[in-house]
């Protein structure tokens, strides 16, 4: 059975991915989260160490 990879995007906050509509626009936010740091590590807020 043959894979399909479709290009999309993961949301690294919230895990969520979707395949976007317009494949030339990188999205500015998650359309769950609306986080506009989805493709950003959550490294800001591990400041404590
Ligand atoms: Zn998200």
């Amino acid at each position: 059975m043959p894979e399909i990879m479709l290009k999309g995007y993961k949301c690294s906050r919230c895990g969520h991915t979707w395949i976007p509509r317009d494949g030339n626009d990188k999205p500015i936010v998650c359309p769950k989260c609306k986080s506009p740091y989805w493709d950003k590590l959550k490294t800001i807020f591990n400041k404590k160490r």
